[in-house]
């Protein structure tokens, strides 16, 4: 998604060898017309794919499964990282490693929004080593609900999460696949200039 890669060259930064900042345009200030476009973008990948459900994690995962949602027409969930006190025991929960904070959360989503009719298309901004995708799909299973897919905003190819997610059969979209941070330069999988 060329749009993607032009505001991760000119407004995201390498901050190591293996860590992309893009909080200019996604985690923290949102340019809302990118997300509208990556919105579009999941649902053309996934549109065959009858899905009754989008379902993220929270806070970075919600403005871009926010718009796939709302033009797929179903409802978004999200996961919440700290149990909230209004909700009880009725959770469906697992447990994820952060990458970026490098701290266990226990996800939680309550069992009033995911049940066993649902196809469930699970989206998160960055693939790293497929923690919180492995951890959201492990509600899904909770539920007794589907796995459509996986929509990645930002993959970081050089690390495993993606085999992760394959090795168990889960069709994975990101839109775009960073080949290597190194020496505080992003390149794609597929640069910019052969599209
Ligand atoms: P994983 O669970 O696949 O190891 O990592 C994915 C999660 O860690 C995402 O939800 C994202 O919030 C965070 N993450 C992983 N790598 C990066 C990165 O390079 N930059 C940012 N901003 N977040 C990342």
């Amino acid at each position: 998604m060329e749009q993607l890669q032009r505001a991760i060259i000119e407004r995201g930064s390498v901050l190591s060898d293996d860590v992309l900042k893009v909080d200019q345009f996604l985690n923290h200030q949102i340019d809302t017309n990118l997300m509208i476009n990556i919105g579009r973008e999941f649902v053309s990948r996934f549109q065959d794919s009858k899905i009754t459900k989008v379902l993220t994690i929270e806070s970075s995962g919600i403005a871009p499964s926010f718009m796939a949602a709302n033009e797929l027409d179903v409802p978004l969930v999200f996961a919440r990282k700290k149990k909230s006190l209004t909700v009880t025991d009725y959770i469906y929960s697992s447990g994820v490693y952060s990458y970026t904070k490098q701290e266990m959360n226990n996800i939680t989503v309550s069992k009033n929004y995911l049940s066993s009719d649902d196809h469930v298309l699970i989206i998160d901004d960055f693939l790293a080593h497929g923690n919180a995708a492995l951890g959201l799909i492990d509600v899904v299973k909770q539920a007794g609900a589907s796995v459509a897919g996986v929509g990645i905003v930002i993959e970081k190819s050089f690390q495993e999460g993606r085999k992760m997610l394959e090795r168990e059969g889960h069709r994975v979209e990101s839109l775009a696949r960073i080949h290597s941070l190194e020496g505080s330069k992003v390149s794609f999988l597929e640069e910019l200039a052969t599209k």
